[in-house]
């Protein structure tokens, strides 16, 4: 079987699934997980429950009455099917890469995209090999502009991601303290980051850039096709704007708030703001969708608990994420605590960046400095440090955390956000 007689099978169904659990009626099922003999019976039942076509490893298990086919690698023919697909696709294709703020930036610029278009977005942080082909094949005829997230923890991830999504325009978020293990260092994660750049530039397509980031503007300083925010001589400039510590703009007399915290979020939104322009939506239909959007994900959301203000920003966390959230914070009007976990993937640099971090951390008077996990915890100088989040969960059954802001901001192994309801 290759993709492209099996196109027409795929051009009817409703969606692909990699899990057999969220099968429905006229879905596509590519058995991924477990072994191949699992992965063929779980074939077996999608068929069973409605499965237009089940893609199997197995070759016994093939029974093209049934609809279940033999391919060599799903994972590889996933791929090719995408191929296939985005080939015969013909809308822009946004892709989006960066060490931090990608899935932030996609949800802001498919918010604001959706003013005027039926846009389709990688769902939640689907960002990866698989990730990308699953955004790829659930693009379907009547949308008129695609959002590609794209993740990379080492070299050529980019580059490959990059032939499969065939972006029309790109946008780097930032190059940041991320992955750094399967980078090899800063200088790697810029080099595997600009994968996107390189793609871009031989298929002369549009480059999205911030100014005001030094590393965009010099790895772009000769290529004409490049729009841009970030400073007063771009081609949209955005001020800042800020209430109450939500993070917002002005353009042009007109201002804007989202419901995302953190300064950092400035850039994420100037992104989703200049391509609604570039894309042709007047200012006050973006206002109006940027500002019903509401975080739920863990990333720089606000909760307010009792008299309790609390940032929740547990999705993830780097060297460059982390500081970004201590400095937003730093800002917060009234007593502070920060709780912060482990940044995980920092192999080699881990002890340094973590003493780093909470030496950082000192440098603002928060009443209060609580670390989660060995990492820290071996850097050990923050006033109370935690092994894990059980732990912290144990002390807080029988001690209050007393100031006004709690930030809470770890990555997603600490799985912090678990003591929200110790906190009260
Ligand atoms: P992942 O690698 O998990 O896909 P991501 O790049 O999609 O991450 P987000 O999930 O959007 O990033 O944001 C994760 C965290 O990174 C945020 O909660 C925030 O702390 C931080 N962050 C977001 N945007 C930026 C930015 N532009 N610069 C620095 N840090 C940022
Ligand atoms: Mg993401």
């Amino acid at each position: 079987m290759n993709a492209q007689d099996f196109y027409s099978i795929f051009k009817r169904c409703t969606a692909v699934q990699i899990d057999s659990r969220k099968v429905k009626k006229n879905d596509i099922f590519f058995a991924f997980s477990g072994d191949n003999f699992n992965a063929a019976q779980l074939a077996e039942s999608a068929i069973e429950n409605g499965a237009l076509a089940a893609i199997v490893e197995l070759q016994e298990f093939e029974n093209k009455e049934k609809n279940i086919y033999y391919v060599a690698s799903t994972l590889q023919f996933l791929q090719e099917l995408a191929i296939y697909h985005r080939s015969k696709i013909d809308i822009p294709i946004i892709g989006l890469t960066g060490s931090n703020g990608k899935t932030t930036t996609k949800e802001l610029i498919h918010t604001v995209l959706s003013a005027k278009y039926n846009v389709l977005a990688t769902e939640g942080n689907f960002n990866n090999h698989i990730g990308v082909p699953l955004t790829l094949l659930s693009i379907k005829p009547d949308h008129e502009i695609a959002v590609v997230e794209m993740g990379a923890n080492h070299q050529k991830e980019i580059e490959f991601l990059c032939t499969l999504a065939k972006p029309t325009l790109g946008y780097i978020t930032n190059f940041g303290k991320a992955h750094l293990e399967g980078f090899g260092g800063f200088e790697g994660v810029i080099k595997g980051k600009s994968e996107m750049y390189a793609y871009l530039m031989s298929e002369n397509k549009t480059i999205l850039i911030n100014k005001s980031d030094q590393i965009q503007v010099e790895k772009t300083v000769d290529y004409k096709d490049v729009i841009s925010f970030g400073t007063p001589n771009a081609d949209y400039y955005f001020e800042n704007y800020t209430e109450n510590n939500l993070v917002g703009l002005e353009f042009l007399g007109q201002k804007l708030l989202s419901q995302l915290t953190g300064s950092y979020n400035f850039s994420n939104l100037s992104a989703a703001v200049a391509l609604g322009l570039k894309y042709d939506i007047d200012f006050t239909s973006i206002k109006n969708a940027v500002e019903l959007y509401v975080p739920t994900n863990m990333r720089s959301q606000i909760l307010r608990k009792n008299d309790k203000t609390l940032v929740l920003d547990t999705y993830n966390a780097n060297p460059s994420s982390m500081v970004e959230s201590l400095k937003n914070f730093s800002s917060f009007a009234g007593s502070k605590t920060i709780i912060i976990g482990d940044m995980l993937e920092l192999g080699n640099e881990s002890e340094t960046e973590h003493k780093e971090i909470l030496n950082f951390a000192k440098n603002f008077s928060f009443n209060q400095i609580i670390t989660v996990g060995r990492e820290f915890q071996k850097a050990n100088t923050g006033d109370l440090s935690f092994t894990n989040t059980q732990e912290l969960i144990e002390y807080l059954q029988g001690n209050k955390i007393i100031t006004e802001n709690i930030l809470l901001k770890a990555s997603r192994g600490i799985a912090l956000e678990k003591i929200l309801d110790f906190i009260d």
